[in-house]
């Protein structure tokens, strides 16, 4: 039988092994501009059995499920911001923000730190050696400097028009207004650490993908 002292001294060795590992966790970037495969890459990621937060999914839910978010932004922007069931009013408070800057700019400080200590916590848990953030504006918003490496799915302009116009249905005119909002491909490629090239099938973007995971690894 251990004695009291033993064991509370492998409690230590156990606890300071986890304060190891779980500052040992890399974090990897995954973004790309609209309809280049993100998250088609990301679930090729997870089949892989690495764990992979969906940031911008998180953003959207946290401001329903998050009660001290839920808080904040009522004290901002009163309680019209949720509906009677309690629900995140989007398309209210979309339009309370959309031509006044500095209540977006406060209402963005309030939401990004919830999402950040969220992930945050979201690491901890895994524990895992890599851990893979899917963020549509990680470059944009210069995400990538807390992440360690990059990875930027990318694919031709018109072959991106195409699967998003036959994904969502939108029309051309409404996918380019988002894509002009977005950071040039050619820019982004200068930035990232690992470039996935999407411009072909399924099968070639699985390869892709461990290609650059491979690399990532030996890196
Ligand atoms: P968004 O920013 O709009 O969320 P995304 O970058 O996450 O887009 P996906 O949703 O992964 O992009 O892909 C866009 C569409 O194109 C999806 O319908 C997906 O199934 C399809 N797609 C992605 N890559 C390929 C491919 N190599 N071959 C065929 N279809 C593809």
């Amino acid at each position: 039988m251990q004695s009291a002292e033993s064991n509370q001294q492998s409690a230590i060795e156990v606890s300071a092994e986890s304060r190891k590992q779980k500052a040992e966790s890399r974090i990897i970037g995954l973004t790309g501009g609209i309809g280049s495969g993100k998250t088609t890459v990301a679930k090729i990621i997870e089949e892989m059995g690495f764990p992979v937060y969906n940031s911008d999914f998180w953003a959207k839910e946290l401001v329903n499920v998050d009660d001290d978010l839920k808080f904040r932004i009522k004290k901002l922007l009163g309680e019209n911001a949720y509906d009677e069931a309690g629900n995140y009013n989007r398309k209210w408070v979309s339009e309370q923000v959309f031509e006044d800057a500095e209540l977006l700019k406060n209402l963005n400080s309030i939401i990004h730190p919830a999402v950040k200590l969220h992930f945050e916590n979201w690491v901890s848990e895994h524990n895992a050696e890599f851990v893979f953030k899917e963020t549509a504006l990680l470059f944009e918003l210069k995400l990538n400097e807390t992440c360690h490496k990059s990875i930027l799915v990318t694919a031709d302009d018109n072959l991106r028009m195409k699967r998003v116009m036959d994904r969502d249905g939108k029309t051309y005119r409404e996918v380019e207004s988002i894509m002009e909002k977005q950071m040039p491909e050619k820019d982004k490629i200068k930035l990232a650490d690992y470039v996935i090239y999407n411009n072909t099938d399924l099968e070639e973007l699985e390869q892709q993908t461990e290609i650059a995971l491979q690399k990532l690894m030996n890196d």
